[in-house]
């Protein structure tokens, strides 16, 4: 490390962190990442990535190989449980969103930091933010000072709770993942929105099509190991699910309840929270990895800039990341498509079609997404050109 570089601790390396490690690093800085888990990640499942997120990604020159990671979704549409049409929207620009696997995607941002960066298996024991800096007990015993230590460790972030702050709470949903059957090619995403408050997803994954089923239920932990029962925990769709549950094999349904987590307190002197550590939402608003890179696009550029104090500068950051958060729907306009999406949860869950509707509206049918250039310093390579899919 550079004598007089900022010293940070990572405490996380998915993809809020690994972006920051990034980002940090062509800016000179060089952190240490903890990671909990060890080898590659097994966690199933496709995040969309909307455009501001992948033009960010592009300045760690890793642009090309996000959008070859993924499928550049282009047409989207809401449909019935019967599979027909109800809404249909062609995306204006390049494309709508990315739809790529969490796995396939951490292991593009692995290769955009350098060798050593992460330490895998390592987690935080404690934090003691003093007035010059941060004393940092790991794990297995290590003891080390940083200048700021930032928690990019997810929903149930460690770091949140070592400051105090509050535990994720449960949205009264649990999600299930499993791939569609061989031989079914998505053309176009689709969703169908029941009225008894269950939503199907199916998004196309380069290598046919993987699919979600978020279901409403009073307690956590009532998720599906058995195919058999992945059908009956939404019999109204005739879309897709039914098959997809025949073919199914158990090993590969994965669920999850759904947890969030309140966007307030985000920063404790110079300890900093980043991505879903920070604000986790409802997975179904698809927003979670764009913010994750957002903020560590953000944060980045506070703390490799100006003169401030490092506490003034996280601070600096939670002020601009949370008028961003105010607003996350920005880019939509009145009378974009979507804007009449009416179900029972619409009712139940307000804030989950509004920002899902948003974002939707802003990236396929309205106003162009926020410019990189909001969020930071310049863009660098541009992801622009079709791959030929
Ligand atoms: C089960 C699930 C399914 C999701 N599905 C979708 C989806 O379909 N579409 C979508 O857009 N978004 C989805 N999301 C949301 C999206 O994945 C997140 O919003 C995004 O990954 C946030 O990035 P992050 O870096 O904040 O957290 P993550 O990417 O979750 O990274 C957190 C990292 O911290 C590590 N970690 C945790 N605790 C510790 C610790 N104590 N010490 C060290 N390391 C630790 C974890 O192993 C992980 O690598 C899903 C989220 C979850 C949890």
């Amino acid at each position: 490390m550079a004598e007089g570089e900022i010293q940070v601790l990572v405490v996380g390396g998915g993809i809020g962190g690994l972006s920051l490690a990034g980002f940090l690093q062509r800016a000179g800085v060089d952190p240490v990442v903890v990671e909990r888990a060890e080898g590659r990640p097994d966690r199933p499942g496709v995040v969309e990535l909307w455009p501001d997120a992948v033009r960010l990604l592009s300045r760690l020159d890793v642009g090309r190989k996000v959008r070859d990671a993924g499928v550049d979704v282009t047409r989207w549409a809401r449909r019935r449980p019967d599979g027909t049409v109800a809404e249909r929207l062609t995306a204006s620009d390049e494309f709508g969103f990315l739809a790529v696997d969490y796995a396939r995607l951490l292991t593009v941002l692995r290769g955009a930091v350098a060798d050593g960066t992460v330490h895998e298996g390592s987690t935080l024991r404690s934090l003691d933010p003093g007035r010059g800096s941060v004393a940092v007990e790991l794990a297995n015993g290590v003891r080390e000072q940083f200048d700021v230590v930032i928690g990019a460790d997810g929903v149930r972030s460690r770091t949140r709770e070592v400051l105090g702050g509050d535990g994720a709470t449960f949205c009264g949903t649990t999600s299930v993942a499993f791939p569609l059957p061989d031989g079914v090619e998505l053309g176009a995403a689709g969703e169908v929105w029941t009225a008894d408050g269950a939503v199907f997803r199916a998004v196309p994954n380069g290598h046919g099509g993987a699919a979600w089923l978020t279901v409403p239920s009073k307690v956590p932990g009532q998720g599906v190991d058995d195919a058999g029962a992945l059908a009956g925990l939404c019999p109204t769709v005739d879309w897709l699910l039914p098959e997809a549950a025949e073919a199914v094999d158990a090993g590969d349904l994965w669920w999850a309840d759904d947890f969030r987590v309140p966007t307030d307190e985000w920063v404790d002197g110079r300890v900093a929270l980043l991505g879903d550590a920070a604000h986790a939402r409802h997975r179904l608003t698809g927003v979670g990895a764009t913010l994750a890179i957002e903020d560590a696009a953000v944060l980045a550029a506070e703390l490799v800039g100006g003169d401030d104090a490092p506490a003034a500068r996280l601070a600096d950051y939670a002020a601009r990341r949370r008028s961003r958060l105010d607003r996350p729907d920005a880019g939509a306009r009145a009378g974009a498509p979507l804007a009449g999406i009416e179900s029972e949860l619409a009712e139940r869950h307000p804030a989950i079609p509004a920002v899902r509707g948003g974002r939707l509206a802003a990236c396929f049918g309205g106003d162009p997404p926020t410019p990189a250039t909001a969020l930071g310093g310049s863009d660098g390579e541009r992801s622009s050109g079709d791959r030929g899919r």
